[in-house]
């Protein structure tokens, strides 16, 4: 990762270093909270920028070293839209983390093809809420990444920048809230719909079986066993087992065998189980709609939140599926806190990435309000 050698005592003093810099104290506190004692982490450069640069004596000599260095404003990665499969997921939350270090992620588990599963987190240490957002646990749904990914990217860089976004100050949300995201819950699955099946290396027939010999699998729903991941949670399993019609692993709406065999299902919720977040926002697509509710068992204010969503997006709000065992489900019946679906765009799965930026102009609110909570 990009650091600048510094002078340790120089770090004595973040307040100065920020104002110096220009860039928030809060963020400059979290990008340094693991570095070494000669390190000095600084977001907003470019990855390379430091790396052999020689240590900073006094903060003249770093503020020279930091202005001499180019900004990120016309790094095109961070502004384009990208579709992203395992490896290139990975290849950006390295970039994400390189250039703004106030980010951390971890792998959080593995996919029944190996594929790292990865947490995102960013947030200031003290601040009180949660909000967790994942995207992608239906494989052909993989836009929902690219909204997500898109958004983190918009969010690191206006924190950089400073200012206001749609009446939301980034700075403010970095404080209030510790966002978790989890952009790719079902690698294997979208490994699978955007490159085919002969890469993943693995035996085809099942798969053929299961994808009922269709000719292409740009609507494969399910992980690579054929098991929904979002039919997998332990909230009414039995009724979602007893009525959906596949009786055995297929390319959608199988809910398994029994509860959280999967391990990408297992492994959302032992993180949800590890820290429970406030709030949880499940990305998914098609129908403009926000499902809220579930079985009586949500807290009274997401019909509040719902109708902030529901303004900054033209989305409808809904507040009772027939649905039952999935993620956000589960959340709600165990925790009895928010959590929201977000069913994006409109039209037939997969949502072609034309539509992307319709989807992101109206789903973005959501994403910068989701880290919002009334006092
Ligand atoms: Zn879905």
């Amino acid at each position: 990762m990009a650091f600048i050698n510094i002078k340790p005592e120089l770090k004595q003093d973040m307040s100065r270093l920020s104002d110096i810099l220009n860039i928030p104290e809060p963020l400059l506190t979290s990008a340094n909270l693991n570095a070494d004692v000669g390190e000095f982490y600084f977001p907003g450069l470019h990855p390379q920028a430091g790396k052999d640069a020689p240590a900073a004596e006094t903060y003249e000599q770093l503020q020279l070293l930091v202005n001499g260095e180019p900004g990120l404003e016309n790094e095109p990665w961070l502004t384009d839209t990208v579709i992203y499969d395992s490896q290139t997921l990975k290849h950006e939350i390295e970039q994400i983390a390189e250039c703004f270090p106030f980010v951390t992620y971890h792998i959080i588990g593995r996919s029944v093809l190996g594929q790292p599963i990865y947490e995102l987190n960013i947030g200031a240490e003290h601040a009180e809420k949660r909000t967790h957002i994942n995207a992608s646990f239906h494989a052909n749904e993989w836009i929902t990444t690219s909204v997500l990914m898109k958004w983190v990217k918009e969010y690191c860089l206006s924190l950089c920048k400073g200012g206001e976004i749609l009446g939301f100050s980034p700075l403010r949300l970095f404080q209030m809230t510790k966002l978790s995201i989890v952009p790719l819950v079902n690698p294997d699955g979208v490994d699978l719909v955007l490159n085919g099946p002969e890469h993943l290396g693995i035996n085809l027939e099942p798969l053929d079986e299961m994808n009922e010999y269709q000719s292409e699998f740009r609507e494969w729903k399910a992980n690579i066993n054929g098991v929904d991941l979002n039919n997998q949670f332990p909230s009414f399993w039995e009724i979602e087992k007893q009525r959906k019609p596949p009786k055995a692993p297929s390319y959608r709406d199988y809910p398994g065998d029994a509860p959280l065999t999967e391990p990408e299902a297992i492994v959302m919720h032992d993180l949800i189980e590890s820290r429970p977040p406030d709030r949880l926002i499940a990305l998914h697509t098609q129908g403009e709609e926000i499902y809220w509710g579930y079985e009586g068992f949500e807290p009274p204010e997401s019909v509040n939140v719902v109708q902030v969503f529901e303004r900054l997006s033209g989305y409808k709000g809904i507040r009772y599926i027939d649905s039952y065992a999935g993620f956000r489900d589960w959340f709600i019946h165990f925790y009895g806190k928010e959590g929201y679906t977000v069913e994006l765009g409109k039209g037939k799965n997969p949502l072609p990435i034309a539509d992307f930026d319709d989807i992101y102009c109206k789903s973005r609110g959501i994403l910068w309000a989701s880290c919002f909570f009334e006092s």
